[in-house]
């Protein structure tokens, strides 16, 4: 048997069922990536598997370090081929990894390779994907529509001028991109990186930018912006939550602190941070958004390998911030001055799953089921283990039938099979329990609740515009 076959981590026979009768047909909603928007309105077309694979994924580039490899036949100067065959000879060493899970799954689904991956198959495998890569359907939106992705939402600076995305929606590609409103560079107050900013923010609101009061009228015309643009949601990258008392007064002082080239403190920083978060929920709220908090990343620890390649190039790890008492102060004090929006929180740090999961069921609010969302496991916790610990913290805590379900928070056009990874280990986990008789064997409920959080949950929750039926029908996939 093939090691990525029909049942792959589906170990009883209800989970088989509900896997292949409810889940693996749901249409996709990736409401969180990092895709490039020019890539999916230009239908870029890869050149070779280094491309799609390897290029940008931290997750290869860890396990190749660990594995001894040196750095030029990772993100060095050696040849597309010479960097492919080194993370082939180290595929066999990543066993119990999720990325010998997630290698061969992405092999298989994209270009029908069941072959293992090592030395001795990567020449092949090299040839046959570039072959397909280069003449077949899998461009950037041939990807999209073969894994039956509805819309695809990226990760966007309040001062993008989102021509993409018009592009891509104007055309009548079956196909719908969206962009995230993530302000985080209104946060950061080094004065260098945050002028330039705020230069950038002046030419792309059409205003001038000398108060702060200009400053929050050129976000809020940023938003607008997004929103006229088909945004839905915002997203903020933060250590924790910031939730310090601060008044419009006394945040527009540090603002011409940062404004005349002086370092803000970190307690003004921190200050600054909790009025401007205030400030993004009242946004969200008055437009219905949802807003995505990514919290607990520590990041850029190794500072040797920062010089050298700089940021976000995989030295990053969970970080142990406390969570619990900003978070809830943050959430407060928007349901205080009823402008909590819908909110997705996701946690970096699996010992915050309890946290995390108690916080949303604190918040709710009798009226939008599911209004604040325990967000699918993120990244070191995107595989298995973690995802069932997720799903069993929130289900014990809340309600998992409300859950929105997966996200790929990827870079990579090869990640769509997240999707089925995620679908098989939530049907393995309700199968086995409908066998044991710990839920109901009832396939009804149990399936329209698995196909819930496969697709429709995101589809109600969020309130993106798919593309209509027919031009799904006429898309180039369809006709072909
Ligand atoms: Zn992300």
């Amino acid at each position: 048997m093939d090691f990525i076959h029909d049942d792959f981590l589906l170990h009883s026979k209800a989970a088989r069922h509900l896997y292949h009768a409810y889940a693996a047909r749901q249409p996709i909603l990736d409401y969180h990536t990092h895709l490039a928007p020019a890539d999916i309105a230009e239908d870029r077309r890869f050149h070779n598997l280094f491309e799609p694979w390897l290029e940008g994924d931290h997750y290869k580039w860890r396990a190749m370090r660990a594995n001894g490899i040196p750095e030029s036949h990772i993100t060095g100067d050696a040849e597309p081929y010479e960097k492919f065959l080194a993370w082939a000879r180290a595929v066999p060493c990543t066993l119990r990894n999720p990325l010998y899970h997630w290698t061969h799954l992405e092999l298989k689904r994209y270009f029908g390779i069941n072959e293992l991956l090592d030395e001795s198959t990567a020449k092949s495998v090299w040839e046959r994907a570039n072959d397909q890569l280069r003449t077949g359907d899998l461009t950037a939106q041939g990807i999209l529509r073969k894994f039956d992705v509805r819309a695809v939402c990226t990760t966007d600076d309040p001062c993008d001028n989102l021509a993409h995305h018009r592009k891509l929606n104007a055309s009548r590609s079956g196909l719908r991109m969206y962009p995230t409103f993530r302000p985080d560079r209104a946060l950061s107050m080094r004065p260098d990186a945050f002028n330039a900013w705020i230069a950038r923010l002046e030419e792309a609101s059409s205003m001038e930018v000398s108060s702060f009061r200009d400053l929050l009228d050129a976000l809020k015309r940023r938003h607008d912006f997004f929103h006229a643009n088909g945004a839905r949601l915002s997203d903020h990258g933060l250590d924790h939550c910031f939730a310090a008392p601060c008044t419009e007064t006394q945040a527009g002082v540090i603002f011409s602190k940062a404004r005349a080239g002086r370092a803000a403190t970190s307690a003004e920083e921190e200050q600054f941070a909790s009025f401007m978060m205030i400030f993004f929920g009242r946004l969200d709220a008055e437009r219905g958004w949802t807003k995505q908090l990514h919290l607990g990343a520590l990041r850029n620890v190794n500072t040797r390998a920062t010089q050298l390649l700089g940021p976000n190039t995989g030295y990053d790890n969970v970080g142990d911030w406390n969570q619990a008492e900003s978070l809830c102060k943050y959430f407060d004090l928007l349901d205080q001055e009823n402008a909590l929006p819908k909110m997705i929180i996701y946690n970096v740090n699996p010992t915050d799953n309890y946290v995390f999961s108690t916080a949303v069921g604190s918040f709710q609010d009798g009226v939008t089921p599911g209004k604040i969302q325990f967000g699918s496991g993120w990244w070191f916790l995107d595989q298995k283990e973690a995802i069932e610990w997720q799903m069993n913290a929130l289900s014990n805590n809340g309600l998992l039938s409300r859950f929105i379900g997966m996200l790929t928070d990827s870079r990579s056009f090869m990640s769509f099979p997240r999707h089925e990874y995620f679908r098989r280990v939530l049907c393995n986990l309700l199968g086995a329990e409908m066998e044991k008789g710990e839920l109901p064997n009832d396939e009804k409920l149990i399936g329209s609740m698995v196909r819930d959080i496969c697709f429709e949950n995101a589809r109600r929750y969020l309130g993106l515009e798919l593309a209509p039926a027919a031009e799904i029908q006429e898309a180039p996939a369809a006709r072909a």
